[in-house]
C-alpha cells in the first residue's frame, strides 16, 4: 500500500507496545497524508493506538504572526479531523528535543513517525530527538511525490538532469491514496481540545507583520482553491503563466509550503482535468520538477542558504565582477519600504508585504534587481532571503532557497552573455518585463502608479 522507499527507519532500535506517534511536522494534513498512513499502518499492526503530536515552536527565524496565524488557523481544523476520526490530537509548545522525548515517555509510546524535510532546522531537529529515543524511529517522504532520497542520490546540475529520473519513477509512486480509517474507540482516549488562544500568546514573533485575508487556510480550502484553479485557469497556464496581470496562477503555494495540501494529490486532479495538454504539461513541471528540484538542491547542499552553495563557475564570475560600480545602492530599510527608484519592483515588493505573495515571475526581476543594487553578492542574497522569508507565506521553503540561489547564484542555470555586477548570471531588465506585460497596469493595481 505505502510503497517502501518512500520510508526509511532511522534506528534499529526493538518495537515495543505502546501508541504509534505520528509527529505532524511539514505536512499538516490529515488526508493525503503518507506518514499519517504509515503511521496508522503501523498501529493497525501492532494493535496498538495511533496518537498524532503537533509541537508548535513558538519563534522561528523570519517566520511572522501572518505564518503562525495561516498554519494554526489550520491545525484548528486538524484537530477537529482528527477528532471526527477518533484518533487523539496533542499540541506541544516548545523546543522538539525536549518536548518529543518527554511526550514519548508520558505516553509510553512504541513508536515514533515524522515526515520529512531537507532543511537544517528540521535535520536538527530530528537529529537531537531521535538521539533521545530508545523506540524505532521512522522517515516518510509525505512532501514528495518521488521520495527524494529515491529520486536521486546527488546534487542535480539542473532541471533537465532531474527531469528523466522524476519522470522514470511517477508511475510506481504517483498512485492514489487510501482514506484513513477512524479508530476503534475503545483504543484511545481523547484528549481535551486545545487551548489555541493560549498557544497564540506564548509566540514570540514579529506581530507587525499581519495575517491577510484573501486566503483561507486549511485542507478544505486548499481544495476549494485547487479547485477553483482547475475550473478556470489551468486550461490558460502554458500562455498566461507568465504575466501577473492575468492572474492565471494557482496561488496553492501557501498550501503547498504548509502540507495543508499534498502535491502527489494536485498532480492527480491535474491529470484528470479536461484542460489543454500543454497547460497541463506546463504546470505538472512547475509542481512536480521544479518543485522536487528545490528539495534536491536543499538536501544534497548543505550550504543551500548561502552563496557559499553555489556552482564554481557563478562564484568565480560574481567575485569577477565583485568591484563593478552599481548604479544605485539602496538599504536593507530601503528596500523593506519599496523605496527604490524602480516602480515596477517597488510594486512588487508592496504586493509582497500587502499580500504576502508575489507572482512568480516578478520574483526572479525582484530578486536580480536586488543582485544588481546591493554592495556585494552575499549581502543581495541575504536580502533577498529575509524580505522573501519575513513577508512572503510561502517563505521558508526549499522552493524559497532555491529560487534565491537560482536569481542570484545561477543555481539550476547555465552561463549567459557576460555584463556588470551580472556576470554570466542570467540578467534581467524593465525593459524585458514591459515585453512580457502591461507593466503599468501592474504598478497601478499596487496602487502606486508612475514612470
Ligand atoms: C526569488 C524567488 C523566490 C521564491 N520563493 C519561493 C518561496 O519562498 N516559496 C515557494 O513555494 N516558491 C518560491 N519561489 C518559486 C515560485 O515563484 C513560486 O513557487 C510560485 O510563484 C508560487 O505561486 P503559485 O503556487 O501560484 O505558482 P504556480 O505557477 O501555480 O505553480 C504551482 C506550484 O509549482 C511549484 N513551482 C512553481 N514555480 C516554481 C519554481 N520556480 N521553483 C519551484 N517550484 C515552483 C510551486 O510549488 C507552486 O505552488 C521563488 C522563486 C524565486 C525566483
Amino acid at each position: 500500500m505505502i510503497h517502501p522507499e518512500r520510508i526509511r527507519c532511522l534506528n534499529s532500535k526493538q518495537r515495543l507496545d505502546g501508541p504509534v506517534i505520528y509527529w505532524m511536522s511539514r505536512d499538516q494534513r490529515v488526508r493525503h497524508n503518507w506518514a499519517l498512513l504509515f503511521a496508522e499502518q503501523l498501529s493497525l499492526d501492532s494493535n496498538q493506538p495511533l496518537i498524532v503530536l503537533f509541537n508548535l515552536v513558538t519563534s522561528y527565524p523570519q517566520a511572522a504572526l501572518r505564518h503562525y496565524d495561516f498554519m494554526l488557523k489550520n491545525m484548528m481544523q486538524v484537530e477537529k479531523k482528527l477528532q471526527t476520526l477518533n484518533i487523539p490530537f496533542f499540541v506541544r509548545a516548545g523546543n522538539p528535543e525536549s518536548e518529543l522525548p518527554s511526550f514519548a515517555a508520558e505516553h509510553k509510546a512504541g513508536a515514533v513517525v515524522a515526515d520529512f524535510s531537507p532543511l537544517k532546522t528540521s535535520l536538527v531537529w530530528k537529529k537531537k530527538v531521535f538521539g533521545q529515543l530508545s523506540i524505532p524511529v521512522y522517515e516518510v517522504d509525505a512532501h514528495n511525490i518521488v521520495p527524494c532520497w529515491t529520486a536521486s542520490r546527488k546534487l542535480e546540475f539542473s532541471a533537465r538532469t532531474i527531469r528523466p529520473k522524476i519522470n522514470g519513477r511517477l508511475e510506481t509512486f504517483l498512485t492514489v491514496f487510501p482514506e484513513l480509517q477512524r479508530q476503534q474507540s475503545d483504543n484511545t482516549t481523547l484528549p481535551y481540545p486545545v487551548n489555541w488562544e493560549k498557544l497564540y500568546e506564548k509566540l514570540h514573533i514579529n506581530r507587525a507583520v499581519k495575517p491577510v485575508s484573501w486566503i483561507d487556510p486549511g485542507e478544505d480550502a486548499a481544495q476549494k482553491v485547487l479547485e477553483d484553479f482547475i475550473e478556470h485557469r489551468l486550461n490558460d497556464y502554458a500562455e498566461k503563466r507568465n504575466d501577473p496581470n492575468a492572474h492565471a496562477v494557482s496561488d496553492l503555494s501557501p498550501y503547498l509550503h504548509f502540507g495543508q495540501i499534498s502535491a502527489q494529490h494536485i498532480a492527480l486532479e491535474i491529470q484528470k482535468s479536461r484542460a489543454r495538454k500543454e497547460s497541463k504539461d506546463v504546470f505538472l513541471e512547475e509542481l512536480v520538477i521544479r518543485r522536487e528540484l528545490a528539495d534536491n538542491y536543499c538536501y544534497y547542499n548543505e550550504h543551500y542558504d548561502s552563496l557559499s552553495g553555489i556552482h564554481p563557475w557563478a562564484k568565480e564570475t560574481l567575485n569577477q565582477h565583485r568591484t563593478d560600480k552599481r548604479d544605485y545602492l539602496y538599504t536593507l530599510d530601503e528596500f523593506e519600504r519599496a523605496s527604490t527608484h524602480d516602480p515596477l519592483w517597488n510594486a512588487a515588493q508592496k504586493e509582497l508585504g500587502k499580500k504576502g505573495k508575489m507572482h512568480g515571475y516578478l520574483r526572479m526581476y525582484w530578486a536580480k534587481k536586488i543582485l544588481e543594487w546591493t554592495p556585494d553578492p552575499e549581502t543581495a542574497f541575504e536580502t533577498a532571503i529575509y524580505l522573501n522569508d519575513t513577508y512572503s507565506l510561502d517563505g521558508r521553503d526549499p522552493n524559497g532557497f532555491t529560487g534565491v540561489a537560482w536569481s542570484i547564484g545561477g543555481v539550476h542555470d547555465r552561463p549567459w552573455f557576460e555584463r556588470p555586477v551580472f556576470g554570466k548570471i542570467r540578467y534581467m531588465n524593465y525593459n524585458g518585463c514591459v515585453r512580457k506585460f502591461n507593466v503599468a497596469q501592474y504598478i497601478n493595481s499596487q496602487g502606486i502608479f508612475s514612470t
